[in-house]
């Protein structure tokens, strides 16, 4: 058992927003023990605030929505994966816009930044979730399940398969002695070509929301087409490369799965305490990521 912890001093982010496109600045401040990690919507009358809880999830669509009141921030989840898996239970997130900046679509320079300023040790115990019996959550007919079941250490095993022949069946065990600055904050979010052909097709690509995104291309491409994604992408020269756009390339061969462990990380973060299980998780989401701590939050209640 150890004690919560906090940033050692303020960190400040800039970016642009995966929705708007427009700046976002996002400054993360230390906070007391026990108020766990709270949003605060500084661009809006009054400031209010929204605590990063299971409960407080609106919309999973893309990305993870939390609301509370007036206070309302979208796509929490890679700065909850870094601040939570880095040992941060306590944090005021500044935010003067509704959504986080998507930054290079990781969670890279939000741990960079963390492990540069350093965390401190508070005066109250970190609070834990014991899994005692088996805890399930399962979208049947899309291939998703997320179990969380009891074991000592926390573990996440998970594996994504989306009948892709160019991603393929993609595993990784996440232990807590995992480096995850170094193996998991760099891996960048995704996305199927085919899912972004209207966009691309009404060039309303903008803002963060391809540019820095993992593109994967299934089926071979037109030169309209090549040429339609390096005009909305602002680059000449943009291939398709063993299935991936090379305005990108791969960080690690299975850049993918990390991702959604980044991801899962920061969504079950939302249950505001460690878990002491083992999480096996298959095809996973933000859908089935808050649900599954909206149901151990529930176990807490109860
Ligand atoms: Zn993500």
């Amino acid at each position: 058992m150890s004690n919560q912890r906090t940033l050692a001093a303020p960190i400040t982010f800039s970016g642009k927003g995966l929705h708007t496109g427009e700046l976002v600045t996002m400054t993360v401040r230390p906070a007391e023990a026990g108020s766990g990690i709270i949003f605060r919507r500084t661009d809006l009358k009054g400031t209010p605030t929204v605590a990063a809880l299971a409960h407080n999830v609106c919309d999973t669509s893309r990305g993870t929505t939390i609301k509370d009141g007036k206070a309302k921030v979208s796509t929490i989840e890679h700065i909850m994966s870094a601040l939570w898996t880095l040992g941060v239970d306590n944090a005021l997130v500044d935010i003067d816009a509704p959504e986080t900046p998507i930054m290079d679509g990781s969670a890279r320079e939000y741990a960079s930044e963390i492990l540069r300023v350093g965390t401190v040790e508070q005066s109250a115990p970190r609070r834990y979730f014991e899994v005692e019996e088996a805890c399930t959550y399962e979208i049947a007919k899309k291939g998703v399940k997320v179990e969380v079941l009891p074991a000592e250490e926390f573990t996440i095993d998970i594996t994504v398969d989306y009948n892709s022949s160019v991603v393929g069946v993609q595993n990784f065990l996440y232990t807590e002695a995992v480096d995850y600055t170094a193996e998991i904050s760099p891996c960048r979010t995704f996305v199927f070509l085919h899912e972004i052909e209207l966009l691309l097709k009404l060039g309303l690509i903008k803002g963060g929301s391809v540019e820095s995104a993992i593109v994967v291309v299934e089926k071979p491409i037109s030169e309209g087409t090549r040429r339609r994604i390096c005009k909305s992408f602002g680059k000449e020269n943009i291939e398709v490369e063993r299935g991936y756009l090379n305005h990108q390339p791969l960080r690690f061969d299975n850049e993918i799965v990390r991702h959604k462990l980044l991801d899962i990380l920061g969504d079950l973060a939302l249950l505001g305490r460690r878990i002491k299980g083992r999480v096996v998780a298959v095809r996973p989401g933000h859908l089935a990521n808050t649900q599954t701590a909206l149901l151990l939050e529930k176990k807490l209640a109860e």
